[in-house]
C-alpha cells in the first residue's frame, strides 16, 4: 500500500517545504504547541511543532553536532552543561558523548514532546534516561532565573521566537543566562536562517552584545530547513570560538562525527557577504 499522504511546513505566505509521509506515528497537542512525529518517505522520522519541522532522522546530526560540538571543544574544560529546549534529546545526546560532562541538565517545558520522542524516535531520545542526564520539565526561562547553580556551556536548543520561546530571544533570559554562566561560560543558541529570518538574527546579536563581551554568528547546513542555511549564535564572557579553539582537544577526545570536524569550527564563522553586509553595523 503506497500512502499518498505529504505533510508541507509553509513559510510566510509564498513557500511550502513539502515531505512525503509513509506512516503518522503520533499526533498530540499540548498546553503548548501541536506535536506530530510521522514517518516519512525520504528523511526517516520527522517531529514537527506546530506543523514547522524540528528532526529529521536524516540530518538531525548536523544541528546536533554544530549545537553542540563546537561550543564543548572551544570551552577548554566543560563539566555542567544546561540545555534549555531540546526535547528530542538529539542535544543531550551529544553533550555526554564528551566523557569530562558530569551533568547534562535539560530544560524542556513540553512533557510531551520529550515522551512521544522516547516512544517513537530512539535515534534522537536513545540519552536522555543516561544517568548524567538529569531531565527537568519547565520552563527554560524560569529556571535559569531561579537556579543557583553555575553552569561551563548553556545551549538554547528552541523553536522559533513564537509562544513560550519569544522570551528565550530577549534580553532579561540572557542576563539571567549570564549570571548563571561560570567565569569562561559560553552559551550557543539556535539563530534562524540568513536567508528568511535576518531580522530575527539581527536582534538577537543586538540582545547578546549588550549582555555578551564576545558574539558571534556562524552557520552550517540544515537539509531540511527553510531555505538550508542556518545560523547558531555564540556567545562567551571568555573564550574566542576560533582563537582559544584547541584542534588537539578534538583528536584526543577519539570522538568522531558525520558533520563536525576541527576544519568546520573556524569554517563556520565564515559568513556569506549579504550577512556580513546586513549585519555590519552590530
Ligand atoms: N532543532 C529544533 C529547531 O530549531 O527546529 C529545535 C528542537 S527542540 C524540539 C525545541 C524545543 O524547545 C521544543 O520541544 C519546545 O517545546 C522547547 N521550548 C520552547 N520554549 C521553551 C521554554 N521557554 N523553555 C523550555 N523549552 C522550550
Amino acid at each position: 500500500m503506497h500512502s499518498n499522504l505529504w505533510i508541507e511546513e509553509t513559510f510566510e505566505d509564498y513557500l511550502g517545504l513539502r515531505f512525503k509521509v509513509e506512516r503518522i506515528l503520533f499526533s498530540g497537542k499540548s498546553e503548548f504547541q501541536t506535536v506530530d512525529i510521522v514517518e516519512t518517505k525520504g528523511h526517516g522520522k520527522m517531529l514537527l511543532n506546530d506543523g514547522l519541522v524540528m528532526v529529521t532522522e536524516r540530518d538531525e546530526f548536523a544541528y546536533h553536532d554544530m549545537i553542540t560540538h563546537l561550543p564543548l571543544f572551544t570551552h577548554p574544560c566543560p563539566k555542567n552543561v544546561l540545555v534549555i529546549g531540546g526535547g528530542d534529546g538529539g542535544t543531550a545526546r551529544e553533550v555526554i558523548r564528551h566523557t569530562g560532562i558530569e551533568k547534562c541538565t535539560m530544560v524542556e517545558i513540553d512533557a510531551m514532546v520529550v515522551d512521544a520522542c522516547k516512544q517513537y524516535i530512539p535515534q534522537t531520545s536513545c540519552a536522555l534516561n543516561n544517568k548524567k542526564v538529569n531531565l527537568v520539565i519547565g520552563d527554560g526561562v524560569k529556571f535559569v532565573k531561579e537556579t543557583s547553580e553555575k553552569f561551563d556551556v548553556i545551549i538554547v536548543d528552541s523553536t522559533d521566537p513564537i509562544g513560550p520561546a519569544q522570551p528565550l530571544f530577549g534580553e532579561e533570559f540572557y542576563q539571567d543566562v549570564y549570571n548563571c554562566l561560570s567565569d569562561d561560560g559560553i552559551v550557543v543558541s539556535q539563530g534562524e536562517s540568513s536567508w528568511y529570518a535576518i531580522d530575527i538574527q539581527r536582534s538577537l546579536l543586538t540582545v547578546l552584545n549588550r549582555v555578551f563581551p564576545k558574539c558571534f554568528l556562524y552557520n552550517f547546513s540544515n537539509l531540511t530547513y527553510p531555505g538550508g542555511l542556518w545560523c547558531f549564535t555564540f556567545a562567551s564572557k571568555k573564550h574566542h570560538p576560533i582563537n582559544d579553539f584547541n584542534e588537539q582537544r578534538v583528536k584526543d577526545s577519539g570522538l568522531t562525527f558525520s558533520y563536525y570536524n576541527t576544519r568546520l569550527h573556524t569554517a563556520a564563522f565564515a559568513l556569506p557577504s549579504f550577512v556580513i553586509s546586513e549585519l555590519s553595523d552590530l
